[in-house]
């Protein structure tokens, strides 16, 4: 039986109009996770697909993704894995470039977190061209990891993300979406 809650997750989600330049339509989700009914609803949102799954971690990407992925590995009961932007981690680590609108940036693991053939679910607040995403889940292949999907609360359909995680093979959960950048 399908035990999900019907939460109005997308009520909670406050837009900010020409954050952080002219033309976005930054998608805020501090007031959802601010909200006790909104955050427990969107943790269970995104966890039920995986709770029969044979998941070995849970990697969120920085700063969102912690947040939220933190939650779903201890609901799941399983270990968290941080991606983090270049050059905080404290140990020894392995990265991925990945371009922006203007340049590039790199995302990083540490080397040791993650075993061959371990299952890895990754975790961000939203997926919009899939750039980050995408660099997180070569990263983790990298790794040795195997990517078994990917899941956020916001899906810019209009973007592509979505479409080419799914060319990478790789499974996406949303939980909403937004017209439009
Ligand atoms: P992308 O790499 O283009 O898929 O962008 C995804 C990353 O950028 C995520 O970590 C989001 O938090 C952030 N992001 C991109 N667009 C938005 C938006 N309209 N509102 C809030 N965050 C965004």
């Amino acid at each position: 039986m399908d035990l999900r809650n019907g939460f109005d997750i997308k009520r909670y989600i406050r837009t900010i109009p020409d954050y952080p330049k002219p033309g976005i339509m930054f998608r805020d989700i501090t007031t959802l996770l601010a909200d006790l009914h909104g955050f427990r609803a969107t943790i269970d949102e995104l966890v039920w697909p995986f709770l029969r799954g044979d998941i070995d971690y849970v990697a969120g990407i920085e700063a969102r993704g912690f947040i939220l992925g933190g939650a779903v590995a201890a609901s799941l009961g399983r270990g968290f894995i941080p991606i983090r932007k270049k050059g905080k981690l404290p140990s020894r680590t392995i990265g991925q470039e990945y371009a922006l609108e203007y340049g590039v940036d790199t995302i990083e693991i540490h080397a040791d977190a993650i075993k061959q053939d371990d299952r890895i679910l990754l975790i961000d607040d939203l997926i919009a061209t899939g750039g980050t995403a995408g660099a997180a889940i070569d990263l983790i292949r990298k790794s040795g990891g195997e990517v078994v999907a990917a899941a956020f609360v916001i899906d810019l359909p209009e973007l592509g993300g979505a479409a080419k995680l799914r060319s990478k093979n790789v499974k996406v959960h949303t939980l909403v979406s937004f017209e439009g950048h």
